[in-house]
């Protein structure tokens, strides 16, 4: 909605993958289990962790044990009969265990993997799990734009709170349990930024007479309808071109063809059509228009994706490996910025990284290690 309304999305190409989503279903099987001493294995049953991350293993941070499970896939180790899964063995942990401290992951291996995990391993993979970027917002909520100096101007009366903004606490990556950060601290900041706001500006401007035009024109777009797609094919190709060119690794040839098969899509998304015109829950509706909310993240991803040439947390490219300039392939010089992408015109531009905190110290740049 707010890149529709013309607010640019901030650093929309860094997005968490979370190591342990069950194969085929994508149902996410909690940190806990490896908290708990579950251990990643690959076809030959190895503790693959152990090479990876000598100290911390299959405790090493989300995004660092994704790409591990995708490199022991890529690299022909990955398990079943397609070796494209890893598998997640909890059976040494004991049945009291397991039914004491992970009950709820005992009914999803039953349920989403037809697994006993108290007897066999079950199978994950690397799944899409939190996007970093999203409406820029300072820290009180407000959305925030730039004007003509690259300066942050607040949108007066817009505010975004949760995993849909960037107040950039996360910056490029993410660890785990910082949504209570996004949605309790910022949470709190803007509810009370809102109170004072409302207060001292009790009356609200008058809405222009065409403020529902946009929204009302698409939905009357799908009612009037005749032919055109499918949105759940339409949809099914953007994961689909999503996972194959804006991933846990990437390489630059993926995420500039992804960029091209992203426009293309965006040219199907406009041609969906709605066989189903009825008025009263009509999910097929509410599916149509959320296809145009996954073009608009889908889009913004890949084009912001494939021009940061470099590696950086989460946005981990091939091409820009481990150098003595650029430790992990991260380019300070060229890089420290964030990107704005502008749905309307499907073009980027930079500002600033705030290096300043406001009430501590700033915490120096250092190479990310094990
Ligand atoms: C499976 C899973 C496990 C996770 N586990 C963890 C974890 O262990 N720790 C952690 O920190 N984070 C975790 N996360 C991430 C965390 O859950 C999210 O970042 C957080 O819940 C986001 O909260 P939110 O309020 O911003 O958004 P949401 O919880 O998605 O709430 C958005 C709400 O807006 C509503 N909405 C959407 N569109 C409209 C509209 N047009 N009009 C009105 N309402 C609308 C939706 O129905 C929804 O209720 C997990 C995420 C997933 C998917």
């Amino acid at each position: 909605m707010a890149a529709r309304a013309g607010i640019p999305l901030q650093d929309m190409e860094f997005w968490q993958f979370h190591p342990t989503g069950v194969h085929g279903a994508g149902v996410l099987l909690t940190e806990g289990c490896r908290g708990e001493g579950a251990i990643l294995r690959n076809s030959n049953g190895e503790r693959f962790m152990e090479r990876y991350a000598p100290a911390y293993k299959d405790l090493a941070p989300r995004d660092y044990v994704s790409r591990c499970m995708d490199q022991e896939i890529k690299e022909g180790r990955g398990c079943g009969p397609n070796k494209d899964y890893i598998n997640l063995d909890m059976t040494h942990l004991g049945v009291e265990t397991i039914m004491k401290r992970l009950p709820s992951v005992f009914e999803i291996g039953h349920n989403f993997a037809n697994v006993d995990i108290t007897k066999e391993p079950i199978p994950v993979v690397p799944t899409i799990h939190y996007q970093m970027g999203g409406i820029p917002t300072n820290i009180n909520g407000q959305v925030v734009t730039q004007n003509d100096k690259n300066e942050s101007v607040v949108v007066k009366g817009l505010y975004a709170v949760g995993e849909c903004s960037c107040v950039s606490v996360h910056g490029a990556n993410r660890l785990g349990t910082n949504s209570l950060l996004d949605l309790l601290v910022f949470g709190r900041a803007a509810g009370d930024h809102i109170v004072k706001f409302a207060t001292e500006n009790a009356a609200h401007k008058a809405l222009p007479a065409n403020a529902a035009d946009a929204s009302l024109a698409r939905v009357a777009r799908l009612d009037n309808s005749t032919d055109g797609e499918y949105a759940q094919n339409v949809a099914d190709d953007i994961r689909n071109t999503m996972q194959a060119h804006a991933s846990v690794f990437r390489t630059q040839a993926a995420m500039d063809e992804g960029v091209e098969k992203v426009a293309a899509l965006r040219k199907r998304v406009a041609n969906i059509t709605l066989k189903d015109k009825s008025k009263i829950f009509n999910t097929a509706r509410i599916e149509a228009l959320e296809v145009d909310n996954l073009i608009e993240v889908a889009q913004a991803t890949m084009v912001s994706a494939a021009a940061r040439h470099e590696s950086r947390g989460a946005h981990t490219v091939n091409d820009y490996g481990d150098t003595a300039a650029h430790p992990n392939g991260r380019n300070d010089i060229d890089w420290q910025k964030h990107t704005l992408w502008d749905s309307a015109s499907n073009s980027l531009s930079y500002k600033p990284v705030q290096m300043k905190p406001l009430t501590v110290e700033s915490i120096p740049l250092a190479v990310r290690s094990f």
